[in-house]
This record gives structure tokens, sequence and C-alpha cells, in this order.
């Protein structure tokens, strides 16, 4: 799971890097710097790639993504389609795999746990947040970019060492979860980024990015100082004057509840097409328990909305999450916060919880997720199929 470089190069000072073909890494975002991340690392030989958006290609996109074509925005292909086509155009053998969804919700822990580093390509604090907390929660390093105008920043974020939402400082952090979250939140900032300095910042920020991405992944070289790595500095490029710097940039607050890593982790036959039911039961036998609770730790269900003032109800069955756009068609519902409108909401899935005929995907857990359970008053970790 290393990158090599040998070692009549490394004495010569000419690190060449070779990426063992066993290397995976995970890419959020597939905008102007997602498109310079992943053509990167795909001509440096990655072979096992997933990405993660949620979007369509837009003709605004087409100046500075490299891998997006007029007839791709015309078409309204989703980014991750067109991803797959053009990244297997540069590599014929290249293992990709797509999640087009919100990382907040969409990608399953066990799937990240899988990863030797994810790299963020996304442009809102909560989606970095989310990456943060996924990645935390897994174990996984991350390396974050982030781009305005001229402007671009990297900063590496490595479980035990430094983390984002430390960095936030708690101020920063109440404001964010105040202010957090939703899909039309991340949605609006994502469509940041329209400078047409664009493509030239992407390209300087996704190479450090990948440059150092990779480099965690060289750990003896790391060890041995022959390789540094960013974790613990932040990188800044401001191209007007052209001046770089290094400044440093850790936090690590041992009361921070961000770091909850998820550990042991447990496996279990449960998987997201089977009901709330059958999948309890199965959770019985598998952990010997004769009660289990299932934690919707990134979201939570929602039942029915309903308007107070004309006792209207409407039955909705849905993540939390997919409340916003329900509310968004029904224009007297909107102005209302979305709490104050949710007859029922379900954090926690038990044998009392009323629907038990709903599938797991319904309550809106997504592919390989690591399932937080609360067994005998303890919380557990069960990775599904
Ligand atoms: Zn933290």
């Amino acid at each position: 799971m290393n990158v090599n470089y040998n070692e009549s190069q490394r004495n010569r000072g000419e690190a060449r890097w070779s990426v063992d073909r066993g290397v995976n890494v995970m890419v959020v975002g597939c905008g102007a710097l997602g498109n310079e991340v992943l053509k990167n690392l795909t001509l440096m030989g990655v072979q096992h790639i997933v990405a993660v958006d949620f979007d369509h290609v837009e003709i605004g996109n087409l100046t500075r993504s490299v891998l997006f074509r007029k007839t791709d925005a015309l078409e309204g292909r989703y980014k991750t389609d067109v991803i797959e086509e053009r990244l297997l155009e540069l590599n014929a053998n290249l293992d990709i795999k797509t999640i087009r969804g919100d990382v907040a919700y969409d990608v399953g822990l066990g799937l990240i746990r899988r990863m030797d580093v994810v790299i963020g390509c996304v442009d809102s604090q909560w989606a970095r947040f989310c990456i943060n907390r996924l990645c935390m929660r897994a174990g996984v390093p991350w390396v974050d970019g982030g781009i305005n105008e001229l402007e671009g920043t990297v900063r590496v974020f490595v479980p035990g060492v430094n983390c984002y939402a430390c960095n936030l400082g708690p101020e920063g952090l109440k404001d964010l979860k105040r202010r957090a979250p939703c899909m039309g939140f991340i949605r609006r900032h994502e469509e940041a980024g329209t400078a047409p300095t664009t493509s030239l910042i992407a390209s300087i920020i996704g190479a450090v990015q990948v440059q150092e991405a990779l480099k965690l992944l060289q750990r003896d070289a790391l060890n041995d100082g022959s390789l540094e790595s960013l974790c613990g500095k932040m990188f800044y490029y401001e191209g007007e004057h052209l001046t770089t710097r290094l400044v440093d940039f850790q936090a690590w607050d041992d009361d921070c509840v961000e770091h909850e890593c998820w550990e042991p982790v447990e496996h279990t036959e449960v998987h997201r097409e089977m009901s709330v039911g059958e999948s309890l039961q199965v959770l019985y036998k598998e952990l010997k328990a004769q009660d289990v609770e299932i934690c919707l730790r990134n979201d939570c269900f929602v039942d029915f909305v309903s308007e107070r003032a004309t006792d209207q109800q409407w039955e909705v069955m849905l993540p939390g999450r997919a409340v916003e756009s329900f509310v968004e068609q029904h224009e007297r519902l909107s102005g209302i916060p979305l709490s104050g409108l949710y007859q029922h909401e379900y954090r926690r899935i038990d044998s009392g919880f009323p629907y038990q005929g709903l599938t797991l995907a319904a309550l809106g857990i997504p592919e390989q997720d690591v399932l937080c359970v609360i067994v005998d008053g303890k919380d557990r970790y069960v990775e599904m199929k």
C-alpha cells in the first residue's frame, strides 16, 4: 500500500514516484478542483478511485473542467457518469466506482474504511466538516483543497494529529452547526468558483493535493525524513503577486466530539435492502442481544409533516434531508422551520419503530455503511454487507 521510489533515484535526489497498484483513493467533489485531482491521480497510475458528486455538468463548468465536454452539459449528464467514462479513456484498466450523492449522507463508512486517503474537492465548510467526521470515524487521512480567484489552500488532516473541526474552534463550530445543514445550502456553495482564473488555480491546488495525498502513503519516507508531509501546516498560494506560504495549521483538542473513531468494527449480514424488522432479528442473533437500537447518526427519519395552522398533514416517509425538497414543492409550507413541521422524527430505530417493513435504504442508510448500534447501553459498530 506504499508509494515507492527507487533507492538510486532517492540518492540522486530525483524522487520519481510509482504508485502501488493496491492504493485506494476517494475524491469528494467533481468540480474544477475534482477534475484536476482525478486527472492527476489517473495519470500518476492510481488504479482504484472512488469519485463522489451529486451534480450535473453545466455549460459554466466547461471552461475549468478538463474532463467535461459541451455535449455532457447539453445532455445534462451527471458529473460522476462523465468522470467515469473520461478516466477510463485515460486508463482502460482503471477500477473506478462512482457515487452520485452527497458526502454527508450517501457514502458508506465501510467504503471509506477501505480507502488509503480521501481528497476533498468541495467548496463549503459543511461538506468539509462531513468529510472530516467520516474520516475520523474510519481512521483515514484526508487532504483538503480550497480555491478562490487566484488564491488557494491545501491542508492535510490525519486522525490523531490534526482535525478540521478543531481548527474551526468552538465559535466556528457553533456557527457551522447553526447554519447547517441542508442540500440547498451545500448546492448554493458548490456554485462558487466562477472566476475566469479558476482553471489556473484548480491546476495548481489540485496538483499539490495529489502530491500530498500520495506522500501520506509513503510512511517509510515520511518517517526517515526524505519526504515531509504538509500535515500540521497549511499551504497557501496567491497568484497575483506569486506568493506562497506555509503556515502552522494544526489543532487537536482531546475533547472534540468529532474524533470518535468507530472501532472495533464487526461484520453483519444486514444489507440496505433488508427491512427494519428483518435487520433487527439478524442483529439480535449476531450480537447475541435481546434488544438492539440502530442509531441514525447522520440524519433522521420523518414520517409526517403537518401545517399546524390548518391541521393539514402529509405522509412523507423520508430521511430528514429529503424533506426540504418536499417542502419546496408545497409553497404554503415554506418559511416554517423544518423541525416545526415534523410530526415524528426518529433517530433511533428499534423494535418499537412503527414502520418495521421499511428497508434500511428507505431510512436513508447508504450502501456499505457501518451502523452504530446500541446493545446493552453500549455503542457497537457493525459493517453492512
Ligand atoms: Zn477535532
